[in-house]
């Protein structure tokens, strides 16, 4: 089985699309996303809707969670909770409630899904070696996927032992002997300064992860981010992938 997996989308629906009819993602039987579906872009309603149609699975991130109204959105800095507020406001009941009931944690195929780590799993960013562990103590599969962190990763935890490597695009992880966690990084608004939206193929059958990435209009999403009054750093930001 392949699986296509991606994360924060942020509702950029051109990024989304760029990924979608990439080839490798085209081939995917399923589609796993890691959270944050919306917030930060100019397109939740279709974002939530395409991959809604494409039967994708989701977990719940931070901004779907303040979009929706489970937290509240001052626990996010100024720029982001402005993305809230208006993300808010697009949102029908139907989407709110779609946000609302997603899952904090999903399991199949083997597979944990979480949009932070599985100690927090809505806020904490998987970045340090004392977090990696709390996390592989707590994952009972030998495979997870996280987002959160817009950067790709790939983590190992072998007898104790990490090991993190930062994939590029084209390369592929063969994820033998001990846990794994990965991080496809962000479709919607990547931080490891390529602009390029950033996504994974994870083929369980091999038991790999091949890491991609796919140009899109960054320009047109930028303009639909004008136009809806959204903060102008948030578009800017998306022309250096950071
Ligand atoms: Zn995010």
């Amino acid at each position: 089985m392949l699986v296509l997996l991606i994360s924060d989308v942020h509702s950029n629906l051109a990024a989304l699309d760029a990924v979608l009819s990439a080839e490798p993602a085209a081939r995917a039987d399923e589609i796993w996303h890691l959270g944050d579906l919306v917030g930060y872009g100019p397109q939740p309603l279709e974002v939530i809707d395409r991959l809604g149609a494409l039967g994708a699975s989701n977990v719940l991130g931070n901004h779907d969670a303040a979009a929706a109204g489970l937290i509240p959105p001052r626990d996010f800095n100024a720029l982001a909770s402005t993305a809230i507020a208006w993300t808010a406001e697009q949102l029908s009941s139907a989407h709110r409630d779609y946000l609302a009931a997603l899952p904090r944690v999903e399991t199949s195929a083997g597979v944990t899904r979480v949009h932070g780590s599985l100690r927090d799993p809505l806020w904490e960013y998987l970045t340090s070696v004392e977090g990696a562990r709390e996390h592989f103590n707590r994952q009972e599969t030998a495979l997870s996927a996280v987002g959160h962190t817009h950067l790709p990763m790939a983590l190992r935890f072998d007898n104790g032992a990490l090991d993190a490597r930062q994939p590029e695009d084209g390369e592929r992880v063969d994820l033998a002997g001990g846990k794994w966690c990965l991080n496809p990084g962000s479709v919607g608004q990547p931080r490891d300064s390529d602009a390029r939206a950033s996504f994974a193929i994870l083929d369980l059958n091999a038991l790999t992860a091949t890491f991609h990435r796919a140009p899109y209009d960054v320009g047109a999403t930028q303009r639909l981010m004008r136009e809806a009054g959204l903060p102008d750093p948030l578009a800017r930001r998306l022309s250096f992938g950071r």
